[in-house]
């Protein structure tokens, strides 16, 4: 059985103000049926992870990983310095990165074992634009973004969780209607099985992300192939992304 998660991605927002709030909603959060991951800037996974109590199950982490370990690599964060930190997760191949700084399909693989050599889970994004998706693209596109983190094999496959992001749906408030959804997300799980088998991809966890509010959630969490959601604007209030994770359960 697959545990469900929920995962808030807060971007380039927040403030240490957010960072009291968010700790002081999640700190008596008992939910203890789903992953509860935060992903706030760098400077405050500390502060964050702090202001959690020590037995939170609550999970913290980075929205990205530099590919090396250490180095003359100024302005990169490596995966042994936000595990230092109390993370436990961290988002690779944002379609946000893919875009902005041209992160490759080859980079993201690296970046995934370099996450898992840190012993983080990566959360690696995936997902189609508008355009791909008109012109038919979407499964090329999505079959060659994920073949290329399949080809490291069940070993690393078996440590990471995929989520499912159409580009058109993030941050435009237009969400993927659930059998959109669960189409892409069976696509996935059977690439995930022809490549490296059933048990590989009946394990797998398969996130959707793409304007998930609590009006949305139930429905698109209640998709087969659905494991749960990476939130980005509603994970920026406490109340809604609690709500959120109330309708993975
Ligand atoms: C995201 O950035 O990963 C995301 C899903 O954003 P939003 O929920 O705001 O569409």
């Amino acid at each position: 059985m697959r545990k469900p998660m929920v995962a808030g991605n807060w971007k380039m927002n927040g403030s240490l103000a957010l960072v009291a709030q968010v700790g002081e909603a999640l700190s008596d959060l008992d939910a203890p049926d789903v992953d509860v991951i935060v992903c706030p800037p760098f400077p405050y996974v500390g502060p964050l992870r702090r202001t959690l109590p020590d037995t939170s199950p609550v999970g913290v982490g980075g929205q990205d990983v530099s590919a090396q370990d250490s180095g003359a690599f100024t302005g990169e964060v490596a995966g042994s310095m936000l595990a230092e930190m109390g993370c436990s997760h961290v988002v690779v191949g944002h379609s946000e990165r893919r875009a902005l700084h041209g992160e490759t399909d080859a980079l993201i693989a690296e970046k995934v074992q370099a996450a898992l050599r840190a012993g983080l889970t990566p959360i690696v994004c995936v997902g189609e634009t508008l355009e791909e998706r008109d012109a038919d693209r979407t499964e090329a596109v999505l079959g060659a973004q994920v073949d290329a983190i399949l080809a490291l094999g069940a070993f690393v496959v078996e440590k990471l969780v995929i989520a499912y992001e159409p580009v058109w749906a993030i941050g435009t408030g237009r969400t993927a209607a659930p059998e959109q959804a669960q189409a892409v997300h069976q696509f996935i799980r059977a690439r995930v099985a022809a490549a490296l088998g059933d048990d590989v991809a009946q394990n797998l966890v398969l996130l959707y992300g793409g304007s998930v509010k609590p009006a949305n959630a139930a429905e698109l969490f209640a998709c087969e192939d659905v494991d749960g959601g990476l939130i980005g604007g509603a994970a920026l209030d406490p109340a809604a992304f609690l709500d959120i994770v109330a309708a993975a359960r």
